[in-house]
């Protein structure tokens, strides 16, 4: 099976080998099949995350289970056809889900905040950074962000299409944070070499060093239940995360401390290595000269805090901009002896920056009347070719 072992998953060291995770839980885990949520499964998955938030670790959840919710407050026939039914059970249902996160993170002492995105929102680059930024802030701030598809309004998810499931969704999350680690957890093992239902030779699948035509193979026929997703969803997430630099592991949820496991490293699920490392992929993007829109010439101070200390990028030592740019686009940054810096997301516009070149940061708001903060590049958007 050529890029596919069944080796054991070496983690040497005692160490964590994450920071920062991103957990999906699919509506099949979380209903443990049935028609409504099952709390003792969601309870268990809160207390892990709960456990791995106190020891440091950094936590975003993508969860399903709106529309299952919704469903089963209004008890409408299941197939009462149509888009705009599954949107209104979602709209029912997904403030439920929250609430019970709400309650079962207050046991833990963890403030938990909802992010509803749709994928159109992080294609547009305003939309995108403005997502960054906000889960980023949250991640900072140690509140548990969670995360669904704004169902109301994403009709793709909805519709059987292959795209805009929760499990692409939480690719994108992952990508969006930065993440190490991306864990989807569903209500099977991981992914196994024939439909486990039907063949009884099917062996699960523990390492995936890449997304192989062979695989992809592998996911052909096999859905879930109760969620939009199955398998297909999952390796193009899996795809789509490991390009990035990420780690995705597919396992049941439902196993006994699976997450606490998982992130320590242990060989259960099915694992797929990242592609490249994730500074590679996002240097590989910003640098990418495609989407880059114009350019920052800085003074001799801002490279030296943006090369040596990793700072980020003041309106105080812009000196030139060139080229026409929207806020959330990429621009190249020289300095004045024309050496490229790198590059970064600008939260300001060419405009913009036009105006607030040279100033300091707390006359923004005076001359643009608004203010997207200090930065016009955040560090955090910033990829040094040096580094
Ligand atoms: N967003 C949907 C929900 O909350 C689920 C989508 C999925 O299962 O991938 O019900």
């Amino acid at each position: 099976m050529g890029e596919v072992t069944s080796r054991k998953f070496s983690s040497s060291s005692s160490v964590l080998p994450y920071r920062r995770i991103v957990a999906k839980f699919g509506t099949g885990l979380l209903t443990g099949g049935s028609d409504q949520l099952n709390e003792q499964i969601i309870s268990s998955l809160v207390s892990q995350v709960a456990k791995l938030h106190h020891q440091g670790l950094e936590l975003v959840i993508v969860s399903s289970g709106a529309i299952a919710l919704g469903k089963y407050k209004l008890g409408l026939p299941r197939k009462l056809g149509g888009i705009p039914y599954k949107q209104v059970l979602a709209a029912v249902g997904q403030n439920r889900l929250m609430y019970l996160y709400e309650q079962l993170f207050s046991q833990h002492n963890i403030t938990v905040a909802q992010a509803l995105l749709t994928k159109s929102d992080l294609s547009d680059r305003a939309g995108y950074l403005n997502a960054r930024n906000t889960l980023l802030a949250l991640i900072k701030l140690k509140v548990m962000c969670i995360v669904n598809e704004n169902d109301v309004v994403a009709v793709d998810e909805i519709q059987e299409a292959k795209f805009g499931d929760n499990d692409n969704l939480s690719a994108m999350v992952a990508n969006l944070v930065d993440a190490d680690l991306l864990l989807l957890l569903t209500d099977i093992d991981g992914l196994y070499t024939a439909d486990p239902h039907r063949s009884p030779d099917a062996r699960l699948i523990t390492q995936v060093e890449r997304i192989s035509p062979e695989i992809e193979r592998l996911t052909a026929g096999t859905t879930t239940g109760t969620g939009v997703g199955g398998m297909i969803t999952k390796i193009e997430a899996a795809k789509l995360a490991t390009a990035c630099g990420i780690t995705v592991v597919i396992a049941d949820g439902r196993k006994k401390d699976i997450m606490l496991k998982l992130v320590s490293g242990e060989a259960l699920g099915t694992r797929f290595s990242p592609i490249s490392s994730k500074l590679e992929s996002r240097k590989r993007w910003m640098l990418s000269g495609l989407s880059t829109r114009g350019k920052l010439v800085v003074d001799a101070g801002a490279a030296q805090a943006l090369e040596k200390y990793n700072r980020s990028l003041l309106a105080a030592g812009i000196r030139g901009v060139e080229g026409k740019f929207e806020r959330g686009d990429i621009v190249n940054i020289y300095d004045i002896k024309g050496f490229h810096l790198g590059c970064g997301i600008a939260n300001y516009s060419s405009a913009d920056i036009e105006i607030i070149k040279g100033v300091h940061s707390k006359k923004i708001a005076a001359l643009l009347g608004y203010d997207y903060g200090s930065e016009v590049v955040h560090r955090d958007n910033l990829v040094s070719i040096s580094r």
